[in-house]
């Protein structure tokens, strides 16, 4: 299963986040500890989002290379400083395209989102769901994924109005309703907060200097890293970290 990591905080370089840390998401691409038995290392390819300061629409470096072979990314990571990030390494899905743009971020105008898991049962099991969204968004998803699916119905309900913890929650029980057995680890941010589900798929959480830090597995020995219990979901800002039970009367459609 990917691997993903989200800041929201005072700025820092992408090095000291990404690739620096004992267990940074660098290492967990080759070395990751907790992949609950789907795939080994998280080598088809990796990508981070970004929110210059004081610009709400994020930057995007997606590449379908292992990140540990990217130079150029390992060049301009020193370089880049931000305060909102989020970033994953991918294990592909078997069966499913090894492409750039099948990496997350995936993004639309302020918010990026990923995706740590599988759909079950995947495309028949969520044919439902993906057929009551507008065909524009069908026919635009960034590949034949379910994670870029997910994206689209996640981008949906925060269209209609969500928040990014009620879209989350609500997509998490709409798919698990359909797709029993998903893996459905999703993240969101808007560059102020950001929201995390853990379903079937580990996650941490810990309050850093001023900021929250999220990820798949902690990035450093730290004491300070809280596990996010299963099936349940974290909203965040760098001020705030709240964890409660994924609602379970979410799921209508907007
Ligand atoms: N199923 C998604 C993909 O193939 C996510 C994979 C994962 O979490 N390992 O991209």
């Amino acid at each position: 299963m990917c691997r993903h990591l989200a800041y929201l905080g005072p700025p820092r370089d992408l090095a000291t986040l990404l690739l620096d840390p004992p267990h940074s998401l660098l290492r967990q691409s080759y070395a990751p500890a907790d992949m609950r038995g789907s795939g080994t290392v998280n080598a088809d390819g990796f990508g981070v989002g970004w929110y210059p300061d004081g610009v709400t629409t994020p930057i995007r470096y997606r590449r379908a290379v292992p990140i540990w072979t990217d130079a150029a990314f390992a060049a301009l990571a020193r370089d880049v400083r931000s305060g909102a990030v989020l970033a994953a390494v991918r294990s592909a899905t078997v069966g499913m395209p090894i492409v750039d743009t099948a990496c997350a971020p995936f993004a639309t105008g302020r918010w990026l989102f990923s995706h740590n898991g599988v759909v079950a049962g995947w495309p028949h099991s969520v044919a439902a769901p993906a057929g009551r969204l507008p065909v524009t968004d069908l026919l635009t998803l960034d590949a034949s994924t379910d994670s870029a699916l997910l994206w689209a119905l996640v981008r949906h309900r925060l269209a209609a109005g969500a928040s990014l913890g009620g879209a989350l929650g609500a997509v998490t029980a709409q798919v698990q309703a359909c797709a029993p057995g998903s893996r459905l680890n999703l993240l969101v941010t808007d560059g102020t907060e950001l929201a995390a589900t853990a379903v079937h798929h580990a996650l941490a959480v810990r309050v850093v200097d001023g900021g929250v830090l999220v990820c798949s597995e902690p990035t450093d020995q730290s004491p300070d890293w809280e596990p996010v219990p299963d099936c349940h979901l974290l909203t965040a800002t760098p001020s705030t970290v709240d964890v409660a039970p994924i609602p379970v009367t979410t799921a209508e459609e907007p």
